[in-house]
């Protein structure tokens, strides 16, 4: 069966009856139709529940399947009667129609109704959406009607967003036509979610933190090469208005029965990965377990939730579970996609250090307690899955069998139970991989050579000027987001496995002041993917009853 199959044949509870589990006041909830809701309460500081971070190894062609753990660890630990909430990104609309399908799980861990949050959901990104614009507007209008901040219009750095896959638009030439229609300058889209406006969303931690952080954001330069922010427009508190309502996290369940908080959705190249602090918060004063996703694998994802999101919000997580798979462990030891189901113990072993340095990184960088979960797919062999164990019993951590693609939280049990026992007798105290005192190129180094593995970091011109000049303006104590490929450790997506002895190269290094982080670019960043030649958006289809077809 097909996800959309399984979605469509399970019987949702009425959101009421979610919020009522989860003790919330009729008032705290605002219904979007029957199964989705807003939630209008504050998370309160007196309860605090355990905090679960999902991340995995290195991402593959062969599929990892973060998010469909996170959901049925939910589910799991609900059916051994813990009171668990999931807290993940709402999806893109560009990935649902490009190469990968929605973003709402998978198999029997799925949050529902997931047409509705794999397509427009609550209107969350569309008001990202028109905020982040505004200020574009705002922004060229300032230039037309006379300029007195004396913008460069060649130095403007605030692009326009939509939620779409379309690289028709990555560069333009806008204010074409009569003088009257605005000022030629090279311009460009970005996808929504890589709007920095996104990222200050998802860090926020109320709607006045929102506005401030809005009007933080550095929009252009000044022809003498002053920096102009969003405040000097007057647009911030227009953008935030914009915001009210999506600022609030929305509820849905997952296919088990658990609430599920979903709620933001930033890039986790050029941002930091994760769903909104507020949403976190919230669950965590709302249940005893919060299980939360990062994307791409944990030198990225891990990386900026530790020391980007949890160091700004105060948050300390409990245990790290780090999803793997056979076959992508098989593909990062050298096995072709195609031959990914045919057992090979000895890829297997090839494969196994890019699982180790991860596992290792979270014990010994952020020391955290680790459980990794096997994402158990139906070609796995068990001579594959017990040298997977034995790995585990060679190296000191934990290993649970995840079959919740297949059987829903009832698949989860010893990953849950494992997680559980983690968290009970841990004594170890969570670590940032870098303080915020040291210089830009420091902390960037702590980054490649603990986390990465790299041997050095390398810094071209451009790199080290605009480093310079964030130190000049007083951004140098900011936390780093690096975009590098998610493929590899290294900045070469071809590097598998466990690559030594390499480089890492800063090409760039951009401001996200209102987001309150500086990035740092290896390599070609995508903030404007392209579609596939064969989109998933020609197998999607709706039929006269308004039934969606073909999402996954
Ligand atoms: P991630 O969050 O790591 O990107 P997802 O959980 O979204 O991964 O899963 C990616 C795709 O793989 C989904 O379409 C999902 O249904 C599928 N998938 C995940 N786990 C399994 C599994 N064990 N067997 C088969 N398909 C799976
Ligand atoms: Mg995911």
């Amino acid at each position: 069966m097909t996800d959309a199959e399984i979605a469509h044949q399970h019987t949702l509870l009425p959101i009421t009856t979610i919020a009522q589990q989860l003790g919330l006041q009729e008032d705290e909830i605002e219904c979007y139709g029957r199964y989705k809701a807003k939630i209008n309460r504050r998370s309160r500081s007196d309860k605090q529940g355990h905090l679960i971070l999902v991340t995995a190894i290195n991402p593959t062609p062969a599929g990892e399947g973060k998010t469909t753990v996170t959901i049925g660890l939910t589910d799991a630990l609900r059916q051994l009667n813990k009171k668990s909430i999931v807290a993940m990104r709402e999806p893109s609309l560009g990935p649902v129609f490009g190469i990968k399908g929605g973003a709402a799980g998978g198999g029997y861990s799925q949050v529902v109704p997931m047409e509705d949050i794999n397509l427009h959901f609550t209107g969350d990104f569309h008001a990202i959406t028109s905020a982040n614009n505004l200020l574009a507007a705002l922004i060229d209008n300032h230039i037309h009607q006379g300029n007195e901040l004396n913008i460069d219009p060649k130095r403007v750095l605030w692009r326009r967003v939509m939620d779409m896959n379309d690289r028709q638009l990555r560069n333009i030439m806008s204010g074409l036509g009569k003088p009257s229609d605005g000022t030629i300058r090279p311009d460009g889209f970005d996808i929504t979610v890589a709007s920095e406006v996104m990222a200050i969303f998802c860090l926020a931690t109320d709607l006045q933190d929102l506005k401030t952080r809005l009007g933080n954001i550095l929009v252009a330069y000044t022809k003498d090469n002053q920096p102009v922010y969003a405040k000097d427009l007057q647009a911030h508190g227009a953008m935030a208005a914009l915001l009210k309502d999506a600022i609030k996290p929305n509820l849905v369940q997952t296919i088990g029965g658990s609430p599920a908080l979903v709620h933001g959705g930033p890039f986790a190249n050029i941002a930091h990965g994760c769903n909104s602090v507020i949403a976190t918060k919230l669950a965590l004063s709302l249940g005893d377990y919060v299980v939360t996703e990062a994307g791409f694998g944990a030198d990225l994802g891990a990386e900026k939730f530790c020391d980007i999101k949890c160091r700004l919000a105060g948050l300390t997580p409990d245990v790290a579970v780090v999803v793997a798979t056979v076959r992508a462990l098989k593909y990062n030891g050298g096995v072709a996609k195609d031959a990914l189901s045919l057992e090979n113990l000895d890829a297997l072993r090839a494969g196994l250090p890019n699982l180790l340095k991860h596992v290792e990184n979270l014990k010994s960088v952020f020391n955290l307690p680790v459980v990794v979960a096997i994402n158990r797919f139906n070609s796995d062999t068990d001579a594959e899955l017990e040298l997977i164990r034995q790995a585990g019993s060679t190296h000191g951590f934990e290993v649970a069998l995840s079959e919740v693609w297949a059987k829903g939280g009832a698949g989860g049990i010893e990953l849950a139970e494992k997680v559980i026992q983690s968290i009970e007798t841990s004594t170890k105290k969570f670590h940032f991989a870098y303080e915020l005192s040291g210089s830009v190129e420091d902390k960037i180094r702590a980054i490649a050579q603990k986390v990465y593995g790299a041997r050095e970091v390398l810094f071209n011109r451009e790199a080290l000027d605009e480093i310079a000049r964030l130190k000049q303006l007083g951004y140098d104590q900011l936390p780093v987001c690096m975009a590098k490929t998610q493929y590899s450790l290294s900045d070469n997506p071809k590097l598998l496995g466990c690559p030594k002895d390499f480089e890492i190269t800063v090409r760039g290094i951009s401001l996200s002041a209102g987001a309150g982080f500086i990035v740092a670019l290896c390599g070609d960043m995508m903030r404007m993917p392209g579609l596939p030649k064969h989109p998933a958006a020609h197998q999607i289809d709706v039929d006269q009853m308004g039934n969606i077809v073909g999402l996954f």
